[in-house]
């Protein structure tokens, strides 16, 4: 590895990505730096992104909150807990502290892993993707984003910018299960946001497709059983939305899992979310 560049505003950073050959660009190295250990990358050139003034910004507005794609694990469930609890309870998940002191939120939608953990927490949020090009920003959502298993839309020469999400009334919850506690990949997630001002109920899924997927026929289902005046839902009614959840993930089998017990992970957090968000 040879060429680094430091950029420190968006418009530098830019111009290097485009006047350097390959070159990659690097935040908290947690992903990166894996695959450069491993021999499998050898980028000839790096944009390091972290003096990127604008990347570190975390604006919490009226009716979203903009996270900088610099914006750290650490930030994020320090700075969050209370305005976008969903996304502070993953990121409180990924790795260890000091995993979560480097690693960014941008990295994460940078590596479109189907495991990332904060992708199924920016689905059900229906997040917004700020994009930097060399012809002037462009913005789209999650769902268009993150097109299939590591890959996402980012054409050459582009920087993930900002990701906005929207604040609102209601819980949020983001549960994994991994093969432990800490420090693990996960085999299942599932975020499910109680958006008490639309009156629905959204839920984003992870490592169970190859991309983030969002259960939509059970999130019609359960929006219009709900007693949203009195918090409360029949309990067939949960465990019916549970099983819906459940047939619309698409996980498969693999050292980490089978199919078939991501399915019951993903029934169990899915009524676990719902039930937590009724009593909440
Ligand atoms: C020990 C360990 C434990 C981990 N545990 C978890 C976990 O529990 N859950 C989880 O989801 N992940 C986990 N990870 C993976 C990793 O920490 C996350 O995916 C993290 O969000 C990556 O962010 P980063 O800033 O380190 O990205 P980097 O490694 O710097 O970059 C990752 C990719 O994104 C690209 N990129 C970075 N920033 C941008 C940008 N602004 N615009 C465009 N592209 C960009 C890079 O070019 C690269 O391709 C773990 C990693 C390790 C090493």
């Amino acid at each position: 590895m040879s060429n680094i560049a430091r950029p420190r505003d968006l418009t530098a950073a830019l111009q290097m990505l485009g006047e350097m050959d390959d070159a990659v660009l690097l935040a908290g190295g947690t992903d990166l730096m894996v695959e450069v250990n491993f021999g499998h990358r050898r980028p000839p050139s790096i944009v390091a992104l972290r003096r990127v003034a604008e990347l570190q910004e975390l604006q919490v507005g009226d009716t979203e909150v903009r996270l900088g794609a610099g914006v750290t694990y650490t930030r994020i469930e320090n700075q969050l807990p209370e305005l976008v609890p969903a996304l502070a309870a993953a990121s409180r998940t990924v790795g260890s502290p000091q995993i979560r002191n480097a690693a960014t939120i941008g990295g994460n939608l940078g590596t479109a892993s189907p495991a990332g953990d904060t992708l199924p927490v920016l689905a059900a949020l229906e997040a917004q993707v700020h994009i930097a090009t060399p012809s002037g920003p462009r913005t789209m959502s999650i769902d268009d984003f993150i097109v299939g298993p590591k890959r996402n839309a980012l054409a050459p020469g582009e920087i993930i910018e900002a990701v906005t999400v929207p604040r609102h009334r209601g819980s949020q919850h983001f549960l994994k299960v991994g093969t432990r506690n800490a420090m693990v990949i996960s085999l299942a997630g599932v975020a499910l946001v109680y958006d008490e001002d639309a009156r629905a109920v959204r839920v984003g899924l992870g490592s169970v497709g190859p991309r983030p997927l969002r259960a939509r026929d059970a999130e019609e289902f359960i929006s219009s059983r709900i007693d949203w005046e009195a918090r409360r839902a029949d309990p067939a009614d949960v465990s019916r939305f549970a099983d819906m959840v459940a047939a619309e993930s698409s996980p498969i089998t693999d050292v980490r899992g089978t199919a078939e017990y991501r399915r019951h992970c993903v029934r169990t957090l899915a009524a676990r979310a719902l039930t937590r968000s009724l009593t909440a």
